[in-house]
């Protein structure tokens, strides 16, 4: 679905990413791990064509260098942001559809809204609060849910669990997983190993900028490297 070949990244002068190659399959679930700065964020932002980047990119078979980042949303990648970048003064109804907005299927667009009111029920009942009232990790649902209102065929979701209660965590992962089963493709961006390596198929680890390990969860699982420096035992 995804080929990533040799994607390069530089600010100025500093490479955040240099000669990264990777791959997804159709309705995969990926996981990218690393450290603080190990260039995470960036992968993501130049495959939704929010920061330009060099090397293969392709999706489906196209090249995304192409195109704009309004129009790689319109290909079926949607991009959930580090920070989750929520309109606060708008409501949790307003902010979810905003994720629809290119959309002219009225009828799938209703019927995406009830698919994310049943992946996150409380937002639901909070339909018509304004976001700034809600808990870091109800926002976090609401910027997972917009993203889904794109109705993506590939969900890019950056630290979804970042400074979120261990128990909204699990229900955020629980949900995650879901979208994966009912078709989507997801390519996770996480400083959570316990967590990546328990739901993704695949991971890469990306550190300095460039990828160290690659392999199923279960390999890294029991990768001595991995377990010492990402899960703190062995
Ligand atoms: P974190 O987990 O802390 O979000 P990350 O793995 O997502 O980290 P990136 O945000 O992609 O890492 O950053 C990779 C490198 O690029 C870092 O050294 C960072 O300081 C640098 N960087 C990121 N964005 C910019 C920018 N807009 N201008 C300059 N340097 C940047």
């Amino acid at each position: 679905m995804l080929e990533i070949g040799k994607l390069s990244v530089s600010y100025g002068k500093a490479v955040a990413l240099e000669d990264v190659s990777m791959r997804i399959g159709e309705g995969e679930f990926v996981a990218v791990l690393g450290p603080n700065g190990a260039g995470k964020s960036t992968l993501l932002k130049a495959i939704s064509r929010a920061q330009p980047s060099s090397g293969r990119l392709e999706f489906r078979g196209e090249s995304l260098h192409r195109f704009a980042a309004h129009e790689v949303v319109g290909k079926g990648i949607c991009h959930c942001p580090e920070g989750r970048r929520l309109f606060p003064e708008l409501t949790v109804l307003k902010n979810l559809m905003l994720g629809a907005y290119l959309r002219r299927d009225a009828q799938a667009v209703q019927a995406d809204l009830d698919l994310v009111y049943s992946l996150f029920p409380i937002l639901k009942e909070r339909a018509l609060q304004v976001v700034s009232t809600l808990s870091g990790g109800q926002q976090q649902m609401v910027a997972i849910g917009r993203a889904l209102m794109g109705k993506p065929s590939l969900l890019l979701l950056d630290e979804p669990s970042v400074g979120i209660a261990h128990r909204l965590k699990l229900e955020i992962f629980d949900a995650i997983k879901r979208i994966q089963r009912g078709g989507t493709a997801i390519l996770m961006a996480e400083q959570d190993a316990q967590s990546a390596l328990r739901i993704a198929d695949r991971i890469y680890v990306l550190e300095h900028g460039k990828v160290g390990r690659e392999g199923t969860s279960a390999e890294l699982g029991a990768d001595d490297y991995i377990r010492q420096a990402y899960l703190g035992v062995g």
